[in-house]
């Protein structure tokens, strides 16, 4: 059995003050923890979070990166100055990047080779909006996000690599998708890995489960076989709640 990896994704919340105090209530809380802990947080935090975490078992992680290591593209951050500030890991794709902010799979693709180029561990997010799942093409469209977000990823760059299956339609609405859903889907979705890169490879992969997951319905989706994880939203945002999922398994 592997460990499971669960991450936080604080999305554009906490200020570095309270970003802080958040890490030094969590510190003490999931310092026995057998999961890997991760907190992704807004640019401005990093400093700040990467401070207070040091020498602590809470890894560091951002939410976007671009797919240049430097250039004329104001406003972007590239993979290396997140290295550099002392991130490990990164959210590539999240669904509200790809409504919101035209991300693509070919962008996906292109931010993934850079974030592990630089060094950095992709978190990459996929998952079907509530008419895909509605029409019966979930399996069709998690296999064109892997089959292109992934093309020019290697094997071995593999072994870097975090996946987050969430389901759009689960995303910050309170609705969760039912543990033999998230099992089975994730099972489809290492099937698709296993294709490309072979079974080894798809069964080492870490494929976390997102949407709505919290402390109280988080024991259950971690029990299932096929669920490496967690990335968690709202949740993250509260000491005792993020604890709870981190040490529900
Ligand atoms: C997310 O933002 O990746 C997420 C899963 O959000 P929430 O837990 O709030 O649904």
């Amino acid at each position: 059995m592997k460990n499971k990896i669960i991450a936080g994704n604080w999305k554009m919340n906490k200020l570095a003050s309270e970003a802080k105090s958040l890490v030094a209530e969590l510190k003490p809380l999931v310092a026995d923890a057998k999961n890997t802990v991760v907190v992704c947080v807004p640019y401005t935090d990093i400093a700040t979070v990467v401070a207070e975490t040091k020498g602590s078992n809470i890894h560091v992680g951002a939410q976007n990166c671009h797919w240049k290591e430097s250039g004329a593209f104001t406003g972007e951050i590239s993979p290396s100055m997140l290295v550099e500030a002392g991130v490990e890991y990164v959210v590539i794709g999240h669904s509200e990047r790809r409504a919101y902010f035209g991300e693509t799979d070919a962008t996906v693709l292109a931010r993934t080779k850079a974030a592990l180029a630089a060094g950095l561990k992709p978190i990459v997010c996929i998952g079907e909006t509530l008419d895909e799942r509605q029409g019966g093409k979930t399996e069709e469209v998690l296999a064109r996000q892997i089959k292109l977000g992934f093309a020019e990823v290697s094997a071995e760059e593999m072994a870097n690599v975090v996946v987050a299956y969430e389901p759009v339609w689960a995303i910050g609405t309170g609705m969760t998708a039912t543990c033999e859903q998230a099992n089975e889907t994730i099972g489809y979705c290492r099937k698709v890995f296993a294709e490309m890169y072979g079974q080894k490879v798809a069964d080492a992969l870490y494929i976390q489960y997102g949407g709505s997951m919290n402390d109280k319905n988080a024991a259950e989706l971690l029990s299932m076989p096929e669920i490496d994880g967690g990335l968690i939203g709202g949740a993250s945002l509260v000491a005792e709640k993020f604890v709870a999922i981190v040490k529900a398994n």
